[in-house]
Formats: structure tokens, sequence, C-alpha cells
């Protein structure tokens, strides 16, 4: 067995907006190269939880470490900021529901743009990686069009690639495919499944749960802010414990 450190661990992590407790006691860990996905009924805390992960939430307790870096949260603790705040979130790309692309941008622009002003990469570097990165997600041929003529699924797939563009070691997906039109979420889906397979340490919060099944090796049912089930992705999926996973997964059925 392997010695190496888990990529992502997250110890005893818990938040709370004011006196309304959203997370609690959430412990788990992610090996390098490994994918979890996130599944759970709507305000279970999926979304916070992703957001802790690249502190877009500030915990409220508890500890995450992202490779070697390590924050501390809770009442004594340090209120992260600058430099170390940062560099602790440049670890992790992070995809959202709703595009974000920058629209007075290029494709190839959008998924230049992270290397070239924060991170100072000479400008045919930037624009060599971005076209490979562009390649990567079937989207080099529209490298120099605006996002505004682009599907939906399109449109997501250059939001990997800008991400993928800031070399993250890992990638958080927020209901990545939750807006798109049916019949484009396997293009994306697809995306994301070629990244997992290349050893992408992953954490996804999805509802398409053939996905999860089949792409995460591990699949974490949450309720209430509470970690309520989680073990190996099929045996979750297919033969859930917990009667709480048992009803969320009969909507699936
Ligand atoms: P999910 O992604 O599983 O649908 P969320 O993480 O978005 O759930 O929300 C978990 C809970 O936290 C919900 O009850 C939601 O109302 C609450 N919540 C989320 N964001 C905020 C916020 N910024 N302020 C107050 N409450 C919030
Ligand atoms: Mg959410």
């Amino acid at each position: 067995m392997s010695q190496q450190p888990p990529m992502i661990q997250i110890t005893n992590l818990s938040k709370a907006y004011g006196k309304n407790t959203v997370l609690h006691d959430i412990s788990l860990d992610v090996p390098q190269g490994g994918s979890v996905a996130l599944i759970g009924p709507s305000g279970s805390g999926k979304s916070t939880l992703l957001r802790c992960i690249n502190l877009l939430e500030e915990p409220s307790a508890g500890s995450i470490r992202v490779d070697s870096q390590v924050m501390e949260f809770g009442p004594r603790s340090q209120r992260p900021g600058g430099a170390r705040l940062a560099g602790f979130r440049a670890e992790t790309g992070m995809v959202f529901q709703s595009f974000n692309l920058f629209p007075n941008m290029t494709v190839i622009e959008n998924v230049m743009a992270g290397p070239l002003y924060v991170k100072h990469v000479p400008r045919d570097a930037a624009r060599a990686q971005a076209l490979e990165l562009l390649d990567r997600v079937g989207m080099a041929h529209k490298a120099d069009v605006s996002p505004s003529n682009l599907s939906g699924g399109q449109k997501q797939r250059v939001a990997i690639a800008r991400a993928l563009a800031m070399q993250p070691k890992v990638m958080l997906f927020d209901e990545a495919t939750s807006a798109l039109d049916p019949q484009l979420v396997g293009e994306v889906l697809g995306v994301m499944r070629d990244l997992a397979a290349a050893g992408m340490t992953m954490v996804v919060v999805t509802h398409e749960m053939a996905f999860a099944r089949d792409v995460a090796d591990t699949v974490v049912f949450m309720s209430g802010g509470y970690v309520v089930e989680k073990g190996p992705a099929h045996d979750v999926i297919e033969n859930p414990q917990e009667d709480r996973t048992k009803e969320f997964l009969r909507h699936f059925h």
C-alpha cells in the first residue's frame, strides 16, 4: 500500500451562517488522483462544502489540507488573507453551474487570462498552453470566437480549460451540467471523465447518478449538513445502506 498522504484532507469541518450550522463536523480524505462525487438533496450543504475547500467560504471550525498547504479554522485561528490565501486557492480550479466566461474576450483569451495576468506567463507560452487545453476539451476550432457564439456545453468545456490553465492540483465541479440542455450534458461529462482518467484529483457535486457511479471512486451522500453515507461509488449508488440515501436515490430510478 502507498503511504502517500491524501491530496485533500478535510478534518472536523463545520460551517455556520450566524446560528444556522450548515456543515456538521465533516471529515473527508481524497487521495491523489481520486475522484469523489458529492450527492444529496438541495440545501444539504454540497456547495458550501465545495466552496470551503477553496475558501470561497470561510469554515467556522476544523482544518483543510490541500497537497502541502494547511488551513485551520476556529475562534482562535487567524483569518486567512493575502498571499497565503491566494496560494491556497491556486491549488484548486472550480467550475460552476453558470459558465462565467468573460464575455468581452475570445475563447482563447478566456483561457489565457489567468496565466497572463495572474501568473505573468509570457504571451506565447500562455497561448500555446491555451490551445493545447482547448484541444483537450475539443474546442480548439473555436479559439477565436466570442463565448456568446457557443452552446452551453461548449461554454462549459471552455470553462474547464480555463480552470486547467492555472494548473491546479484539484478540480472542483459544482453541478457543472445542471444548467445544460439534456443533449449537451454528455459532452461535458465526457471531458470530466477524461480528466478523472488522466489522474486529476476531483470533487464533483452532481445529480448525474450514472456518472457518480461509473466515474467517481467514492460517493458521499450528504443530508442536512451531515455526511450520512460514504463508500465505494458503485456500492453507494447501487446498494445504499442508510434509509435517507435509499430515499434520495429512489428519485433517480
Ligand atoms: P446544496 O449545494 O447541497 O444545495 P448549499 O451548500 O447551497 O446546499 O446550502 C446549504 C445550506 O446553507 C442551505 O440551508 C442554505 O440555505 C444555506 N446557505 C448557503 N449559503 C448561504 C449564505 N451565503 N448565507 C446563509 N445561508 C446560506
Ligand atoms: Mg449547491
